[in-house]
């Protein structure tokens, strides 16, 4: 898919909604990405949408790596699911969106999805053989949060990646736990966060000592974490104390303090859902025993506005190449109309994306919003390259420009690879 700037509903702009506080969504709303709806919820537009699905890709290829079988569960939710594991109360949940049937039926708006993820796999699971099973979905999620003034990063409705691991004992879990946590560094490193991103001791709820989160190091997260440059760990500030110091062989002198956004987590479950719902399996003696989980959620929303915002620099965005919506961003100057044509219909039948701008504007500011919407590479055609036979190649956001033939597509494919 490419795209024509002269032919879609795609601006630029040069104001944000005045409630807006979030430097990643102010960005992203600038540079035509998103739109906001109201606090904590955004609309996708074209080039936004293709960022998320690029993350979202992703994050799908290393889960299906490591066993993982997408599904997608339904977002409207019963309520004496959650009643059976004392989560429906507003007490104990006190994020829920909750809606009625015209009968008075109450339902909730799916937050999380163990309970019901349990309950659609018990029609599927009885022996042994049946195990274990890893199921995953990318799906919108909903959550009453009472501050969401991050943009993307702390939405009411968000896009997350959670995937569920049902296993036959301890081991089997702890060697899936290991596997996702390599599966979850591989997303980071490529979304280039990589070494930013550190596995961080975190609380471990009710079923075992503690959870893992992983944490990329910025100024604008809402989580304290405390790094171990050697051991490439981080201890949330939450559990930080002696006994987590002991548990991992490290001197408090070690560590030093950032700030962090938690851009996903992984968690021990123990029995508690399977067994809550009545879900077992039986070995080849026929004896009956509890399955053993663990959730692993994803921030893929999050993640896009931690991208958009770790990346840009003063001009505006500037994608990872996997995360781009588009490659290339082709620009037309006045006496370049016809190379930059052509041009494009090359690229069209090649697998090189790419967003032409041939709108009759002014060269300044085409450059601009080159520069503000963030493509990894953009090439310029103009009067002077026509006569030379040659376009003009800058990467973002060095923006060094340099010649290449009209035409060269493997020119364009290694500068995209540098
Ligand atoms: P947080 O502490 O930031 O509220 P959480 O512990 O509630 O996160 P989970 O319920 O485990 O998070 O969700 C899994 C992942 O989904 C998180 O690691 C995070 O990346 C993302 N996430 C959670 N809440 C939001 C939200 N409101 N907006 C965007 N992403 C979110
Ligand atoms: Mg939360």
């Amino acid at each position: 898919m490419d795209m024509r700037l002269s032919k879609s509903f795609i601006k630029t702009k040069k104001n944000t909604p005045k409630d807006e506080v979030a430097e990643n969504a102010k960005l992203l709303i600038r540079a035509g990405y998103i739109h906001k709806e109201m606090a904590g919820v955004y609309v996708y537009l074209p080039l936004g949408k293709r960022v998320l699905e690029n993350i979202a890709q992703v994050v799908r290829e290393e889960m299906n790596a490591v066993g993982g079988e997408e599904l997608q569960m339904s977002v409207l939710q019963p309520k004496e699911l959650w009643e059976t594991t004392d989560r429906w109360d507003d007490e104990k949940v006190d994020n829920w969106f909750k809606t009625k049937l015209k009968n008075g039926t109450e339902l909730g708006v799916g937050l999380t999805h163990e309970e019901p993820i349990v309950d659609a796999l018990s029609d599927y699971i009885n022996s042994y053989k049946d195990l274990p099973v890893y199921v995953y979905q990318i799906q919108s999620k909903f959550r009453n949060e009472v501050r969401a003034k991050s943009g993307l990063m702390r939405g009411r409705e968000f896009l997350m990646k959670d995937l569920y691991s049902l296993s036959r004992d301890e081991e089997e879990h702890e060697r899936f736990y290991e596997k996702i946590t390599t599966a979850y560094h591989s997303i980071y490193a490529r979304l280039g966060i990589g070494d930013i991103t550190y596995t961080t001791v975190a609380d471990g709820g009710i079923f075992s000592k503690y959870s893992r989160e992983f944490q990329t190091l910025s100024e604008v997260g809402e989580d304290t974490i405390y790094v171990h440059e050697k051991n490439e760990i981080a201890v949330n500030k939450e559990v930080l104390n002696d006994e987590v110091l002991a548990d991992l062989g490290i001197e408090r002198s070690e560590l030093t303090e950032e700030t962090a956004v938690e851009v996903g987590n992984i968690f021990p479950l123990g029995s508690k859902y399977s067994d809550a719902l009545g879900v077992f399996y039986t070995d080849e003696n026929d004896e009956k025993h509890s399955i053993v989980m663990g959730s692993y959620g994803i921030g893929i929303s999050r993640l896009m506005g931690l991208l958009a915002e770790h990346f840009a620099d003063e001009k505006g965005l500037v994608w990872p190449v996997d995360v781009a919506p588009f490659k290339v961003h082709l620009v037309s100057l006045p006496g370049g109309e016809n190379q930059a044509d052509q041009l494009y219909a090359q690229l069209e039948d090649s697998d090189i994306e790419t967003i032409y701008d041939d709108r009759d504007m002014s060269a300044g500011m085409k450059l601009a919003d080159a520069d503000l919407m963030g493509m990894p590479l953009r090439i310029v055609c103009s009067k002077r390259t026509a006569t030379e036979g040659k376009v003009e190649a800058s990467l973002r956001p060095t923006g060094n420009a340099e010649l290449i033939d009209t035409g060269d597509l493997s020119a364009i494919q290694k500068l995209l690879e540098s």
